[in-house]
Parts: structure tokens; C-alpha cells; sequence
């Protein structure tokens, strides 16, 4: 792991570019995310450093993303140009790594995969993955509460039905399914469900 970093100093420098409400989700996502690790054997520190960092760059807007992207050869596909707001994967890894010197690549992977998941997660990709929608600031989503009561003990079952919810909410607003989001389901429907 990199030098310690010391989490008041990174909440600060947060705190400073994030809207209010981005930076308190962030906390919410941190905490929620290494009491997690806790119930399930993974590194609370990195679960913790992970959360915090997992949206720094939401504090731009989509065409500023794409900006940044190209600015740092970052690639950006089809469906990040139509919803650019997705690549703030690609740049929170980024960031984290370049302006928060972050190297492990165990959180950064689970940064860059907090939006889509991916199919056979790591346990702390799938840990941040699940925090990130289970933690206390989140409005009412499909399928949260049965997340928050399986979350702790069968982190494939909440995992699922966190895949399950993205799908309804994109049906319902006709709009576009990322195709990692939909091999992601796949896979874990298969595991879960058999
Ligand atoms: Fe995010
Ligand atoms: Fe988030």
C-alpha cells in the first residue's frame, strides 16, 4: 500500500471541490464501505480510502469530463459520449492516482468499476459497488431495503439486486444500458440464482 494516507487531510481537500451533498454521500459511501470490508474479511482501509475517493472527479460536468479525458488520453466510448457523466469512473481513478497519489491498484479498480461492476467482481470492487448505493444519504431506489438487510451477510445477493435496480431505473427512463451493466447481471444472476 501507498504512504498511509491520512483521511482528514483527503476529507478536506474533498470537501473543498465537491457540492455539499456529493461530499456527504462520499462519507457515507467511505463508512459504509469499511464496515463492509469488516463483515467480509476485505482491507477496511483501502475499503475506506476507496469510498472516499470513488467520485472525486462528479465535481465537473459531462463536457467538461470528455475535456479532461481527452486532455489525458483517456478513451471514451460510444456510450460515455452520450452519457458523458459515466466517465467519471475512468477519472476518478485517474485522479486518484495522479492528484491524491494513490497507487494500489486494487482501489483504483474499484473505483473504476463502482458505475457498471463488472462480471466476477473482486471483493473490494463489489464492496464499493454496494456502498455506493446502499449508504444511509441515498433516497428510496429499488430494491434498497432488501440490499441494506442482505448487504452484510450475502454481498452477492445485494449485488444482484443492485443490478436489478439500475435495469429498472434505465427501463423506466428509456435510457441506454451500458453492456458491461448488462454482462454484470448476467453473471451474477447465474451465481445467485442459478
Ligand atoms: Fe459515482
Ligand atoms: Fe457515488
Amino acid at each position: 500500500m501507498d504512504g498511509v494516507i491520512h483521511f482528514l487531510d483527503l476529507q478536506n481537500r474533498l470537501r473543498e471541490i465537491l457540492p455539499e451533498y456529493r461530499f456527504y454521500h462520499t462519507l457515507g459511501v467511505s463508512y459504509t464501505a469499511a464496515s463492509l470490508a469488516m463483515s467480509h474479511g476485505a482491507d477496511i482501509y483501502k475499503a475506506e480510502l476507496a469510498g472516499l475517493l470513488h467520485d472525486c472527479a462528479k465535481y465537473l460536468k459531462g463536457s467538461e469530463m470528455i475535456i479532461e479525458c481527452e486532455k489525458y488520453g483517456i478513451e471514451i466510448t460510444e456510450i460515455e459520449r452520450k452519457s458523458p457523466g459515466l466517465l467519471h469512473t475512468k477519472l476518478g481513478a485517474y485522479f486518484a492516482q495522479k492528484v491524491y497519489g494513490v497507487n494500489d491498484e486494487e482501489v483504483l479498480s474499484a473505483i473504476l468499476y463502482h458505475t457498471t461492476g463488472r462480471p466476477d467482481m473482486s471483493l473490494l470492487e463489489e464492496i464499493i459497488y454496494v456502498a455506493d448505493y446502499i449508504e444511509p444519504g441515498r433516497p428510496e431506489l429499488p430494491y434498497i431495503n432488501e440490499m441494506r438487510a442482505c448487504a452484510f451477510n450475502n454481498l452477492h445477493k445485494a449485488t444482484l439486486y443492485e443490478l436489478k435496480s439500475v435495469i429498472a431505473k434505465v427501463n423506466q427512463s428509456d435510457g441506454v444500458m451500458d453492456k458491461r451493466t448488462e454482462e454484470t447481471f448476467e453473471f451474477y444472476k447465474r451465481i445467485v440464482e442459478g
